[in-house]
């Protein structure tokens, strides 16, 4: 087993990958970092510790988060591009700060890194930049388009959760005057995305409503666009119609439909509520993101039922490099590899390499196994790592 997982972990690690979902942030971030803000910009702070200043706090921090798969893998990441082994505690915090200062001092090395040591050819870029609009380097990024804000478009004060609103985002002068007239905007937009060179719509709505999205009469939805007296009944209705136009609308555009499912606000997040709308638009392909963790079974269920489901098991091994262990198991017994994709879904090229390096472990664990028990030869372990990384997503968004 230690023998195989060695092999495939060294094929993986000298595979190129495309990422299929990135928040990179601008290079004015990138540039001049320090450890403390590499931290506070990483999935380790969403566990609500802060490593403070003294000798003591700081090994308490890493004591606290040591098993926690994001910290881990951002621990790897940082210890790779710093050149370091030792482990991140308060007798090394200095010498890993010095180190990422240095690093960071010269303005190219977080696009070298991601080109050299995480291995893109290609990242999908979902800027949370206001209103998504970030200078990038557009040879290595390409953008996905965001699409919450439309479903916001109902009310001048309504905002989803990254505080977007239709209006600001797309430059429009006054909302459009009816509810037939908006859905002509976001289509409108969507198309302008397109020729701009985006790749993908992305919804992040499970941190701002339930996935449940019913179908709707155009009077229905009409109810709660721009209306003093719609209820909230008539504004989740009207939400409903816009993101089933949405739906359409990538279909016919040709653009793969990213959608976040599993955590968030727990509240109808899990994949399988999605499964009435992925049956209404066959036309449609919909990338479910995360794994849907902890539902992860809802993407398998998801995946072999629908053609026009992709997996992307983006994030899931900084949320549990064990549960995507299981779920790529599940999934490489029902569909073809190349329906699935991974990506980093990180800020900067510190955690994004460590996000890259739990994605080799998951694929160097689950391969052996399978190797071991006779399942799969070596070729095939081979041809499975090209699909996840590169070839899924290749097809999937016609890179
Ligand atoms: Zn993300």
């Amino acid at each position: 087993m230690k023998d195989t997982y060695r092999k495939l972990l060294a094929e993986c690690e000298g595979a190129r990958a495309v990422n299929t979902h990135c928040h990179h942030l601008p290079d004015g971030f990138q540039q001049g970092q320090t450890l403390d803000i590499l931290l506070e910009n990483s999935y380790a702070a969403w566990n609500g510790l802060t490593p403070g200043r003294t000798g003591e706090s700081r090994d308490d921090y890493c004591r606290q988060l040591r098993a926690t798969a994001s910290f881990h893998w951002l621990e790897k990441g940082l210890q790779r591009l710093c050149g370091m082994d030792a482990p991140l505690c308060a007798a090394t915090w200095d010498a890993y700060d010095a180190k990422v200062r240095a690093l960071t001092a010269d303005a190219g090395f977080h696009l070298r890194a991601l080109r050299e040591d995480c291995g893109y050819d290609r990242v999908i870029l979902d800027s949370l930049a206001p209103c998504g609009r970030q200078e990038t380097d557009e040879t290595l990024f390409v953008p996905t388009y965001r699409v919450n804000m439309f479903l916001f478009g109902y009310g001048n004060d309504a905002k989803d959760h990254n505080g977007r609103h239709p209006l600001a985002c797309c430059g429009w002068d006054r909302m459009p005057g009816s509810y037939p007239e908006f859905l002509a905007a976001v289509r409108n937009e969507i198309r302008m995305a397109k020729d701009r060179g985006a790749v993908a719509l992305k919804s992040a709505l499970a941190y701002d409503r339930g996935q449940r999205f019913l179908p709707v009469s155009p009077e229905q939805a009409a109810a709660g666009y721009r209306n003093p007296e719609a209820s909230p009944e008539d504004v989740i209705r009207f939400q409903d119609g816009v993101f089933r136009e949405i739906c359409a609308a990538a279909g016919e555009t040709g653009l793969p439909l990213q959608v976040h499912t599993g955590l968030g606000l727990l509240k109808d997040s899990a994949a399988m509520q999605l499964r009435d709308l992925i049956a209404d638009y066959p036309g449609t392909r919909f990338v479910l993101f995360h794994g849907s963790f902890p539902w992860t079974q809802d993407v398998v269920a998801l995946t072999r039922t629908f053609q026009n489901v992709y997996a992307d098991l983006c994030w899931l091994p900084l949320l549990s490099a064990a549960a995507c262990e299981s779920l790529l198991r599940e999934l490489l017994e029902s569909v073809t590899p190349l329906r699935l994709a991974w990506g980093c879904d990180t800020w900067h090229s510190f955690e994004s390499l460590g996000a890259r390096m739990a994605m080799n472990h998951v694929l160097a664990k689950t391969l052996s196994g399978l190797i071991d028990e006779g399942r799969i030869d070596p070729a095939q372990a081979e041809y499975v790592i090209g699909c996840v990384l590169k070839e899924g997503a290749k097809r999937c968004y016609g890179l």
